[in-house]
């Protein structure tokens, strides 16, 4: 049975479980994952919506959702190659919580709050941690620096979830950037369509409306999170919100690293009117190795895909280079296995970076 709640984000918020024994009650963990959790809790946030548990198999020790959302002993394991940050975010920052790495758009992080915390997250170094918050200074001083910033043509509202932040504050935002005349779009990347769908309520949507185009791209990686709720809250974004929705997805050992998972996904995703955009290499981000699909793997599903599904359904599976380098395309014409397991990458601007994967 469902609260009567169950529909309200607040709620939903609200009733966030965050500790062992919240989760404990609802779903068992198994003694490994038990230790897994109170260890790895420690370093990186758990949270989860009653939303996204209720899609966990309580039967399925291998459930993608599962996977996505508990504390794993891997997390405590860094490797020699694993950064807190690979994309070297924290490099590429003008003002605090800008960082403006391509000559033509920036990502602001407006908030550092997610519903849901993903273990494969590449920001775990700063998401979740309450002195991250952007305060009032900060933010005019982000806007200061677009708007001096003349090649700055696009935004990425980004976080944390952008919107963690309350329906006037997001219209703030999205109000201020668009009164500078050389910003061409905004985008705003959520994993609220997923993790928290009852979010994107009619009255967010048509502040987006008003601020069209709205791009929002969002982060379904498994079949099983194209649910009912999740259909609804695209519909709400593209109807009310006429907002372009655009999804992408973190290639993942054991939760999507095969072509028919992947296919299901995309065709559902298309279905609700989501276009898939890129589909991620795994960042190597401290904590991640058990979830990294080989470069070479990924480029066979994306063989088997691609021909046997539309077009529309395919997104381009690409790589955020470690060391800040940017993304590259990885494809059969983009990456050469070498011997040696160093792989070696042109970027856009042919600077030469070198991966182990
Ligand atoms: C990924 C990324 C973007 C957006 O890149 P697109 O290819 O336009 O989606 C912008 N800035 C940074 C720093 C990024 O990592
Ligand atoms: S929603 Fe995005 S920012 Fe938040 S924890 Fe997941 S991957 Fe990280």
């Amino acid at each position: 049975m469902k609260a009567k709640d169950w529909n309200d984000w607040r709620w939903q918020l609200q009733e966030r479980l965050t500790t062992l024994s919240e989760i404990n009650e609802k779903i068992s963990l198994s003694e490994a994952e038990t230790q897994s959790f109170t260890k790895a809790s420690e370093s990186f946030s758990f949270s989860v919506t009653p939303y996204y548990l209720s899609l966990i198999d309580p039967t399925d020790a291998d459930c993608a959702i599962r996977k996505q959302i508990l504390p794993r002993e891997g997390e405590l394991i860094q490797l020699p190659n694993e950064e807190a940050d690979p994309l070297r975010e924290e490099s590429y920052m003008p003002v605090k919580g800008v960082t403006h790495r391509y000559p033509d758009r920036a990502i602001w992080y407006v908030s550092h709050v997610c519903a849901v915390y993903c273990r494969f997250c590449t920001r775990k170094r700063k998401v979740s941690h309450p002195n991250e918050t952007p305060n009032k200074n900060e933010w005019n001083l982000a806007l200061d620096y677009f708007n001096q910033t003349k090649n700055v043509r696009e935004v990425i509202l980004s976080g944390g979830d952008p919107l963690s932040l309350a329906n006037s504050q997001i219209d703030f935002l999205l109000e201020e950037l668009k009164k500078i005349p050389h910003i061409n779009h905004v985008r705003i990347h959520t994993r609220y369509p997923v993790t928290l769908p009852m979010r994107l309520e009619p009255e967010l949507c048509k502040i987006m409306s008003k601020h069209f185009p709205i791009y929002v791209v969002t982060h379904f990686n498994h079949p099983k999170e194209v649910t009912e709720e999740s259909r609804k809250a695209i519909e709400n974004l593209i109807k009310l919100g006429n907002a372009i929705v655009l999804n992408q997805s973190v290639l993942l050992k054991g939760i999507n690293d095969n072509a028919k998972t992947l296919e299901t996904l995309h065709f559902a995703l298309v279905k609700i009117g989501v276009k898939p955009y890129y589909l991620h290499q795994c960042d190597e981000v401290f904590g991640s190795s058990d979830f990294v699909v080989p470069i070479s793997d990924g480029i066979k599903i994306m063989e088997e895909l691609r021909g046997f599904s539309s077009g529309i359904t395919l997104p381009t599976y690409v790589k955020d280079l470690t060391g800040g380098g940017g993304k590259v395309l990885l494809g059969p014409n983009y990456f050469l296995p070498s011997e040696s397991g160093i792989h070696r990458f042109k970027n856009y601007k042919g600077e030469i970076f070198e991966t182990k994967h």
